[in-house]
């Protein structure tokens, strides 16, 4: 064999868990190894969070050139170049990969492409195409991430995507049907429809996004079928037909079968952990339910030296969560007294509007039998936001009643995915309604609705009566 190289700290996969755990490793004095089979910066950099951000960008603007008659705008000739546009977005990946690349090599981290495979609970073996070499660590963090769920009705192909094909479609479909209203099919869909494509949503349960109060995913709802997607709910998609030119697909409601033709159809029905090919019965380490690797509050596995980080654990599958517990890994293999406390976590959707929640939600709290405050803000009250023509939504505070403790927030609203940061800030430090209310917010900006909703916790809002 192969003589091996002995490390500190040894990273598996470079994605926003594992590229954050490793420069975070390296500011407390590891010698850290990071191997990535792919690309710098995981499915969110390459794949997930940016480009369909930068794909959801680019349709807005073409949507809101074409249709803001409405306050005095009118554009003739609005076209879509969509090659220049998947280059632009590539061009952001690139940047924000390179960037990673950069922060890596800045904190003397070792960077290795390869395969790795666990041999025991002290050594990989990593694989390229043409060399394998042995790693010795004393601890190793786990962030391989996550693939798309195949349905087996529903193999991928040309024509049959998964959100990676649905982010590279090299012109804009006529139409396309989405399987599974989430938040990454709601997503994407949406962007297509702001492009001009007709969008059929085929969503099993009774509503899109039903992680969300119904209040916030029926504006999204309405929203889409204003711009002619229709959303078929309790819908079962059971298999699909393909063409050289098209797909039908095959789905029942109501106990009826029916059909609908598409140029594509995305299947967007939820993600599973990349934990089956790693060699992780050879280290000791152990999978829960559906090969997730469960985990102590300090993200360390049964097996003490190896930690996982990210959508191979459980929690909601997010970017944000992954480079989190990835700061909390690399401090407790620090020696620092690092825990987990995931109240203060948001969630989002870049949907039209954008939904974003933090800690409570009024339902949750008073299933936990917490008295509560929830307050109310309409944007449609905020001067900044009818400024902005964009007006449609609210947020939701939601206190304790008997001292005012922010403990969550809802917000359905333009710069919800923004404005959700200064609620999540108000639980990490225990604010008070009255803390938000008598913060000055700059005027006129959206960010006065939350304290305005502080406000209506207390009982004395200006602008509502
Ligand atoms: P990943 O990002 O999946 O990275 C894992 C890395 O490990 C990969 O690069 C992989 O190549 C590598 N790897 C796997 N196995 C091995 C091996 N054996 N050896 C070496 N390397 C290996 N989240 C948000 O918070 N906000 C969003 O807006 C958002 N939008 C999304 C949109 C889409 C379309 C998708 C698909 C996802 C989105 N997500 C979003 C989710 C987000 O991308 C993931 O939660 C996040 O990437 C998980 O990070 P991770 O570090 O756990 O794993």
């Amino acid at each position: 064999g192969d003589f091996p190289i002995e490390t500190d700290t040894l990273v598996v996969g470079a994605g926003p868990g594992g590229y954050v755990a490793a420069i975070r490793a390296a500011q407390l004095g590891q010698k850290v190894t990071i191997v990535e089979k792919g690309n710098l910066g995981g499915v969110c950099l390459n794949v997930g969070c940016i480009p369909s951000k930068a794909l959801i960008a680019a349709g807005h603007r073409y949507e809101t050139a074409k249709h803001s008659d409405s306050i005095g705008i009118t554009a003739e000739n609005v076209k879509v170049d969509f090659t220049k546009v998947q280059e632009w977005k590539a061009g952001v990946v690139k940047k924000l990969t390179g960037g990673v690349e950069g922060l890596l090599k800045g904190n003397k981290i070792d960077i290795v492409r390869g395969e790795a495979y666990f041999v025991d609970n002290t050594t990989v073996r990593v694989m390229d195409e043409n060399s394998a070499q042995t790693y010795k660590f004393k601890n190793a963090i786990i962030a391989t991430g996550s693939r798309p769920i195949e349905l087996p009705t529903f193999k991928y192909t040309k024509r049959v995507l998964d959100s990676t094909g649905a982010l590279a479609l090299q012109e804009i479909p006529n139409h396309i049907v989405v399987i599974g209203g989430g938040y990454i099919g709601t997503e994407l869909g949406g962007a297509y429809a702001n492009f001009g494509t007709k969008v059929t949503i085929l969503e099993g349960a009774d509503e899109i996004l039903n992680g969300f109060e119904k209040q916030m995913s029926s504006i999204v709802a309405r929203n889409l079928k204003k711009k002619g997607a229709e959303i078929i709910t309790k819908a079962l998609a059971k298999g699909v037909e393909e063409r050289e030119d098209g797909v039908t697909i095959k789905y029942e409601v109501k106990g009826e079968e029916k059909t609908v033709d598409a140029d594509y159809v995305f299947v967007m029905v939820g993600r599973r952990p990349n934990t089956d090919e790693l060699g992780l019965e050879q280290a000791g380490v152990e999978l829960g339910e559906r090969g997730i690797i469960k985990i102590d509050k300090q993200c360390r596995t049964n097996v003490s030296n190896i930690f996982a980080i990210g959508d191979v654990v459980e929690g909601p599958p997010l970017a944000h969560k992954a480079s989190y517990e990835g700061k909390i890994a690399a401090e407790v293999i620090g020696g620092h007294n690092a825990e987990i406390d995931y109240l203060g976590i948001p969630a989002v959707v870049f949907s039209d509007p954008e939904l974003a929640s933090v800690g409570y939600t009024e339902k949750q709290a008073k299933d936990e039998g917490i008295d509560i405050v929830a307050a109310k803000f309409p944007f449609a009250a905020n001067g900044r936001a009818l400024a902005l023509d964009n007006a449609d939504g609210f947020l939701k505070l939601v206190t304790r009643k008997e001292d005012g403790l922010v403990i969550g927030a809802q917000i359905a609203g333009p710069s919800a995915s923004d404005m959700i940061a200064e609620l999540g800030l108000a639980i990490e430090a225990g604010m008070t309604a009255e803390d938000l209310a008598m913060t000055i917010h700059a005027h006129p900006t959206l960010g006065e609705i939350t304290m305005e909703a502080a406000e209506v916790a207390l009982g004395n809002p200006i602008h509502v009566v």
